[in-house]
This record gives C-alpha cells, structure tokens and sequence, in this order.
C-alpha cells in the first residue's frame, strides 16, 4: 500500500500547486473513517481508497482529485456526512465525492446489453466534472484488480459484466485506452476464463517460437527510421488477450499471424516527422493494402491520433505499425487525463491543432482566457447530455428520455399501454404530479388504472413524440366515438319523427346519396353537424319529402319558415317571413320584426345587437308578437355557445344532458378547440324561451361545463 508520504510526493512532483496539507488530511481522515473495516481479501478498508488514489496520481491528475480520491468511499460506507467533507475539505471536494457516492448507487441490475449504452449515457449525464468519472473509473479499476478475492461467483460475473459493458466503453469514450484494454482483460479473466487461458497459452508458444522476434524486428524498425535522421523510439507491444480474442471472433480466424498479437509502436518527436517515418517504412517493406489509417488527419470521436500501417515486414511477418507523437501518445494511453497534465505543465499545449472531444475543445478555448491550470478540470463538465435524462422502472431498466420529459413520457416509453391506463406516478416512492419534470436517476413507478384513459390536457407536458401522437390520437379517437354517439341520437329522434324506419338498408341508401362512405361516416358527420338529420332522412325515404306524405309533426325549422304557418301576430299578409340567424328568437322572447326589401320581414328578439342597424329607419320596424298555442308545440331553433372542458367524456355529458331536457341537437360545431378548453356552438330544436333556458340552467350545473349562455351574435 502506498504510503502517505509517497503519495504527496507522487502528486507533487507533478503539480507543484497541489494543497500538501489537504492531501495528509485526506489521507488520515480516509483511514480513520473506515477504521476497523476490511475487504474481502482481508486488507484494512483504507488501503482500497489510498490505491484509488495512486492510479489518479499516475494517470497525473490534480491534487483535487487525488483528495476526492482518497475520501470517495467514506460518504457511502461509514457514518461521515457530505457536511462533514465540506467543512474539512470545502464545497467542491464535497460535490465531487457526492457525484462519486451517486454513480456508486448505479447498478446494471441486468445482463442485457441493449441497456448497456444508456447506462454509460447516464454516468457521463452524471459525472457533471469529469474527475468524478475519472475517480470512479480508478475506483473500478482498483476494485477489478483485486475481484478475485470476492467470494461469491455471481458478484464476481456481476461486476465483471458491469466492467465490460459500461466502464471500459467509457474509459474508451473519453480516450483512456490503457486503463480500458486493463479493465476488458481483468472482466475477461472473469467472464470467459477458459478463452483467456488459451489465448495466453498459444502467445507463450509462439514468443518461444518466434525466438526473440519482436526484439529482432523493433531494433530493424528503429536503425531504418533513425537512418533517416530522425529521434525515434519503437517498442512492440503484445496486445492483451481480450483484444486477441475479440479479434479472433470478429474474423473468425485463428491467429498465426505476428501482426495480430503485437503492435510495434513507433515514436517520433513532431507531426511531420510521423509522416517522414511512415515513408521510410513503405519505402523499406511493401504495405499491406487495406490495412493504412490516418488518424492523424481525421482523428477518432475520443480524440485519439496515430497513423496505422501494415507492412510485410523483415523476415516476411506482416508487422502492425502505429506512428505517433509523445504527445498523440501519451493521449491515447490517458486521454482527457491526458490534456490536463499537458496543460498543467504548459508544456507543447496546442488548442489550436487540438481536435479533442468537442467538450474538451470547447472548454480550451475557453480556458485561453484562465490562467490557472487547476480550473482546467474543474471546467471540464460532461455536457454531452444534457439534452437527454435518464431514469429507471421499478425493476432497475433504464429509459432515456428527451430532457424536460414527464412521468407521462416514461410511461409511453415503457409501453403504449402503460401510457395509456396511466393515472398517476411515484418517482422516487413518492407520489407526484404527472406534469413533474424528471432528473437523471429518478426511479418512476407509473400508478395505472383499467379506467383511465389519456387527457388531453397531457399534451401540454408532454414532450416525447410518441406520447403527443398517442395522446391526440386517443382524443380524436374519443371525439369520433361522441360524434358517432350524438349522430345516431339525432338520427334515431330524427327517423322517429318522420314516422319512418332507421334501417341499415335506409341509412346506407342515405350515406351513398349523401357522398358518405360508409354509415358510420355518415352518422358521424350528423354528430359533427355537417349533414342535417333532415337531409338523412330525405335521402333515406325520398317519397317522404313529397308534398302530403306523412309527417305527424311540422318539420322544425333551420332558421327559414318557408311557407309554413308562422305562429306570429302583426305580420303584413302574404308577405315572407323569416326567424333571424343572429338572435333564434324563440317562443317567449319579446320580439321585433324587421322589413327588409327582397327578403320579406325578419323576426329578431328585442334585445339583438343587429337592431341597430336600422335605428336610422323606423319605418321598417313591425310589432309583432307569438301566437304560440300550447297544444300544438312547434320546435324552434335555440342556439347556445357554451365553453366545456377538453376531457374524454365532456361532450358526451353535454348532449346527454340536452337529450335527457327533451332538447334535440340539430348542429353542434366548435368554434375554437383549445388545449383545456372546447368552445362551440349548438343548435337545438326546444319548444320555447323557458324551455331553453331550462337546458342553459341544466347545463350549468355539469360540472364539464365551464360557461353557457344563448347565442346572440351570429357566426
Ligand atoms: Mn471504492
């Protein structure tokens, strides 16, 4: 274990500014607050955090780190508290060794790799400081050096697969790829022992085989380039198992080939030089084609540049060359780590050729304006996700969510019938509003309901395309169904009243005449108000529309009297009359008729706002007054604009409403539809004003309705 002493010495010897006196107090309050503790392979508890710590002291990482290092654990496994570090240590070291404990509560609760990628999106979510991940990732890599002391098989594959799937992809994403190849081959070990085992045995036979080849063929690289008058140093590396054997898998071939256990690599001091050396070696052996990568030039997502070359080299072994710089190399090894130190030191920091990950780029440019190198990684936040969130189900799946999403979103991302019978949520055990914003971690359990249905008022929260699409077209789905309910109503009042039959055959016939395709449509569009019941009707039974055919009731009326008898004292013989579209009057209203040239006498109620018009003309304006007898009730036109709720079920609380007060709907249309709230307008066959005003008062009293009034302006 590594001594205290040896620790800050570590650190100081490459970051002259680290605080001395805060890493001995890390390291003293590490060991006294985990005490007595000890791990599975008998060891004092601390020796795990102090380790932690000498990884991040050699990926070079600043003294912060090395700190949160050190106390990472003690949040999560002893009694000390967040306020505890924050005293001692202050407020950032506090938030790191927080984010720390977080990514600590995350498990890939199951094998299943589909998950794996939004699990290694949650942890960069996550980590809002890079060192959080970086402290976790040593934290993993102390923990997988030492598996094997773990007992219990499953944990063991457990954490094993977990390595694989989320923490060596990440350690790749972010650039690390000797602490990555290091994790892949510690979980391979565990996972597939028997693959590893003879992959170790075959690169023993073929080291002995080969008789000091690698040595043999780096000291010919190494003369050749030098030749050319360049600094250079080569190494061959054999590549770890793991990679052997994914490589073997991928290509489903064995390996015999020098080329595909050992990568020679070829360092040089610029960039120039990496092509002056790529020349010297396509000069002096032929190139394999198809094998040539330049990296350098377009460098991968994780910022790692190199040139790759295979040649059929000295002794015609195809050799795998990478040519790179100190500084490309040094990267690919550490990745972000990597730029820290190499801006720490100030030492051949280029932002401007620096083709990093964006955030990375980003934040150099930024930094052109800090001095200060310690801020570099404390500026370094993972901004990769913060468009996206990420939560869980109850049984530790994992949903990725647009950020802003709602528990409604979670819900139809977990299945569209979860969305569609949802009813409420607990996120976190707690219950919340379904309107409540998400945050990365939250557990969410959708409460559902075999009668709940989706609101329209969701859309207004939603954000996910697939809850907005369902939801609406729950609603229009639902808005059919009404419209289909109040046609048929209609119509079945409608056909009652004609003294005729609604038959299928009947209403197919009225359907074709009308231009509906099918019953249904046609149904639907009486419900909507497009084709009047008396259009139905006529096209159903033409022969009833005939003069003397019968009819045992006056047809009602849609705003013209026509012919008929109008039940209107005061009206000039033989003079045509009409009752006005903007006010209906109705039987009771004091009314007023008005003459109007061409189109006979209009009848407005008294109180009309179209009046005005002819204040300047009184001597179009005719007395009249109802001759209504009771016995003989003949139905007018009442028209009321009424305001309901947007919410399954309200329009059909309205017509049912008006139905049940012997109000039959003659045309009912929305004059403005808005998320919460319908407005519309509906035309009413009623006997009188009191009639009316009976339903008006019968409508306000559902609670669906927000407001009802009679209609007095014409639309
Ligand atoms: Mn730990």
């Amino acid at each position: 274990m590594l001594r205290q002493f040896e620790l800050v010495e570590r650190v100081k010897s490459y970051d002259t500014a680290a605080d001395e006196d805060a890493l001995n107090r890390a390291y003293v309050f590490a060991m006294m607050a985990h005490g007595a503790q000890t791990r599975a392979s008998g060891d004092p508890y601390y020796s795990h955090p102090v380790e932690v710590a000498g990884i991040l002291a050699d990926m070079k990482l600043d003294g912060s780190s090395i700190v949160t290092g050190l106390l990472h654990d003690t949040v999560e496994d002893t009694d000390t508290t967040l306020d505890d570090i924050s005293g001692q240590f202050g407020g950032r070291i506090a938030q790191l060794v927080d984010g720390v404990t977080k990514l600590s509560r995350i498990e890939l609760q199951s094998e299943n790799t589909k998950q794996a990628e939004n699990f290694r999106k949650l942890f960069l979510a996550m980590s809002e400081d890079i060192r959080v991940l970086l402290v976790k990732l040593a934290d993993r890599l102390h923990n997988m050096r030492t598996l094997r002391h773990v007992r219990q098989a499953g944990k063991r594959r457990r954490v094993a697969h977990e390595t694989m799937e989320i923490y060596a992809p990440l350690a790749e994403r972010i650039g690390m790829q000797s602490l990555k190849d290091e994790l892949e081959d510690l979980a391979f070990r565990e996972i597939n022992p028997g693959a590893r085992d003879s992959v170790v045995e075959r690169l023993k036979y073929l080291r002995e085989e080969g008789d000091d080849l690698i040595p043999r063929i780096v000291e010919r690289l190494r003369n050749t380039i030098g030749k050319a008058g360049m600094t250079v140093d080569v190494s061959g590396r054999e590549k770890r198992p793991y990679s052997i054997w994914r490589k073997m898998q991928r290509k489903n071939i064995a390996f015999e080939q020098l080329s595909d256990i050992v990568a020679f690599r070829v360092v040089v001091e610029t960039k120039e030089d990496c092509y002056a050396a790529l020349g010297v070696i396509h000069d002096a052996w032929p190139m394999v084609p198809g094998r040539f990568k330049d990296y350098i030039s377009t460098p991968k997502p994780n910022g790692y540049r190199s040139i790759h070359t295979t040649v059929y080299g000295p002794e015609h072994h195809r050799l795998e060359i990478q040519i790179r710089t100190r500084e490309m190399d040094d990267v690919a090894q550490l990745g972000v780590a990597a730029h820290w130190s190499y801006r720490a030191g100030e030492e051949r920091a280029s932002p401007s050729d620096g083709r990093q990950y964006r955030w990375v780029r980003e934040l150099l440019e930024i930094l052109d304006h800090v001095s200060d190198p310690e801020e570099f990684l404390e500026h370094t936040k993972l901004e990769m996700f913060q468009d996206q969130v990420f939560c869980f189900t109850p049984k530790g799946g994992l949903i990725a969510l647009p950020s802003g999403a709602t528990p409604v979103d979670f819900a139809y991302a977990v299945h569209t019938d979860v969305g569609d019978t949802c009813v409420g949520a607990k996120i976190n055990g707690k219950i919340n509003q379904l309107r409540t914003i998400l945050h990365n971690g939250d557990q969410v359990e959708i409460v559902r309901s075999s009668a709940g249905s989706p609101s329209p008022t969701w859309e207004r929260f939603a954000v996910t395309g697939k809850a907005r699409s369902r939801i609406r077209r729950f609603v229009r789905m639902k808005e059919r169904d009404e419209y289909l309910r109040l046609g048929r109503a209609i119509l079945e009042r409608a056909f009652a009243q004609a003294g005729r039959d609604m038959t299928r055959k009947a209403q197919k016939q009225a359907a074709k005449a009308l231009g509906q395709k099918s019953v249904e449509d046609l149904v639907a569009a009486v419900g909507r108000g497009v084709v009047t019941s008396l259009q139905v009707v006529g096209a159903a039974y033409p022969e009833a529309a005939a003069p003397g055919a019968a009819n045992p009731r006056p047809k009602p009326r849609d705003g013209s009297a026509g012919d008929r008898a109008v039940p209107i004292r005061g009206l000039i013989p033989g003079m045509a009359v009409h009752f006005s579209n903007c006010c209906h009057p109705l039987p009771g209203d004091r009314i007023v008729g008005i003459v109007t040239s061409g189109k006979g006498v209009a009848i407005h109620t008294i109180d009309c706002d179209t009046l005005q018009q002819f204040e300047e003309t009184p001597e179009r304006w005719l007395d009249v007054s109802w001759s209504v007898d009771g016995d003989a009730p003949e139905f007018h036109v009442g028209r009321i604009d009424l305001v309901v709720v947007n919410e399954p079920g309200a329009l059909g609380a309205v017509t049912t409403l008006i139905g049940r007060n012997n109000g039959n709907i003659s045309n009912l249309k929305f004059t403005d539809r808005a998320v919460d709230f319908y407005e519309m307008r509906i035309d009413m066959e009623v006997r009188d004003v009191r009639h009316l005003a009976n339903i008006i008062a019968a409508l306000r009293a559902n609670a669906a309705v927000t407001s009802v009034e009679r209609a007095r302006i014409q639309g």
